[in-house]
Parts: structure tokens; C-alpha cells; sequence
């Protein structure tokens, strides 16, 4: 995650929710939300009352610890999506989405997007024939992603795809697994994007004051 050193685990207590950032272990009696389901710290089990402010921050912060993004290209993602066509909110998460770190993590590739952004940094890809290592790398339609041929024995990609089956691929991607290949067949789809909840209108409302 872009500058964030301590346990990411901290991250869900804090939202509140599981934020699945762990791969794996997230689905699992290990998973630190499902032990301690409270904020970290000296006054986690207390009461919060978060003003409309708050409200809005906290989901701002919420969905920039999802996709592993910094403030800045947070904000820039933000005013990119407000001078597209369409609800903002709903143009925020489709470019969120279309990173090549976060596609990678819906094919199955990785078992999370920080897995993902290591495999994308390490040069471990393909997009149209065309090596790529940079994880903010903006997909479209059509775009096909193939794993080098040495890197298909890694271990850690195989062990990534056998949990794809837990999390399904999204309508918008195609898996030919045993090709190592992933193709965008389309644009994301909002209505997929449900675990965990989000709520973009809040951000627009936070940019928006
Ligand atoms: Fe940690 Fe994953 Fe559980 Fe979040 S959902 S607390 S990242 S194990």
C-alpha cells in the first residue's frame, strides 16, 4: 500500500469492515477483523459519532485503502472521473478498477492488489504483446494481458489462481487459465463492485464543499 508501513489488518478495524487486503488469509479464522472487529487503540471499544464530514472521509479513506492508491492519485483519479461523462462517483471506481494492479487481483493472478502490484513491478507481464511494470497502468477494452512464459511456474500465481474460484471474475474479464492469458471483454460494471461495500457518492460529496 502506497506509504503505509504498519499492519494493513489495522486498516479494517479501522474502517470497520473487512477491506480483504490480505489474499488468503482474509477468508480465514486468522483474519484480524473476525478476532477484534473494533478501531485499534486505547478508546477502539467506545462509541464514535462521526460528523457528515467524517462520514465522507472515512469512505474516501476507505476506498483509497482498497485499491492501494496515494492521496494525490486519489484526487487525480477523482478529477479525471469528474470530467468524464456520467456520475462522477460511479467514473471513480471504473478507472480505480481498470488498473492494471487491481485487474490482475480480479483475473486471480495475485491473491491481493498489493500481490498484484509486486507481480506487475517485477515485469512479470504482457498487456498487447507489450512488457508493462508500472500497477497504475489504465486498461480498455480489448486489452489482453498474457503472464511471461517464465514466470507461469511461480509458485504464488498458481496458488493465486486456485482461489480465483472463491471470488469469481467479474463479468467485464475473461481467465483462460491454463493459458495464463486475461483478457478486458468491456468496461467494469458498478453494480459488481459490492465486497466490500462502498458508497463513492460520499467522496463526490467530500470534493465537492
Ligand atoms: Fe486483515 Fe484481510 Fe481480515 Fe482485513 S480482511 S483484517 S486485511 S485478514
Amino acid at each position: 500500500m502506497a506509504g503505509y508501513r504498519e499492519s494493513v489488518c489495522r486498516l479494517c478495524r479501522r474502517e470497520g469492515m473487512k477491506l480483504f487486503l490480505k489474499g488468503e488469509r482474509c477468508y480465514t479464522d486468522k483474519c484480524a477483523f473476525e478476532r477484534r472487529g473494533y478501531p485499534p487503540g486505547q478508546h477502539g471499544q467506545g462509541r464514535v459519532k462521526f460528523s457528515d464530514y467524517g462520514i465522507q472521509l472515512r469512505e474516501k479513506q476507505k476506498i483509497k485503502r482498497i485499491y492501494g492508491v496515494s492521496e494525490r492519485q486519489f484526487r487525480n483519479y477523482f478529477e479525471k472521473a469528474d470530467r468524464q461523462r456520467g456520475i462522477t462517483g460511479t467514473n471513480l471506481l471504473i478507472l480505480l478498477e481498470r488498473r492494471l494492479d487491481n485487474t490482475l487481483y480480479r483475473l486471480g493472478f495475485a491473491s491481493s492488489r498489493q500481490e498484484a502490484r509486486q507481480v506487475v513491478g517485477h515485469g512479470h507481464l504482457f498487456v498487447n504483446g507489450r512488457k508493462v511494470n508500472v500497477p497504475s497502468y489504465l486498461l480498455k477494452p480489448g486489452d489482453v494481458i498474457k503472464l511471461k512464459e517464465k514466470s507461469k511456474g511461480m509458485e504464488r500465481i498458481k496458488e493465486a489462481l486456485e482461489g480465483v474460484a472463491r471470488r469469481g471474475v467479474p463479468s467485464w474479464l475473461e481467465l483462460e487459465k491454463d493459458n495464463f492469458t486475461g483478457i478486458v471483454k468491456g468496461w467494469p460494471i458498478r453494480e459488481e463492485l459490492t465486497t466490500p461495500p462502498i458508497q463513492e457518492q460520499l467522496v463526490v460529496e467530500l470534493y465537492s464543499k
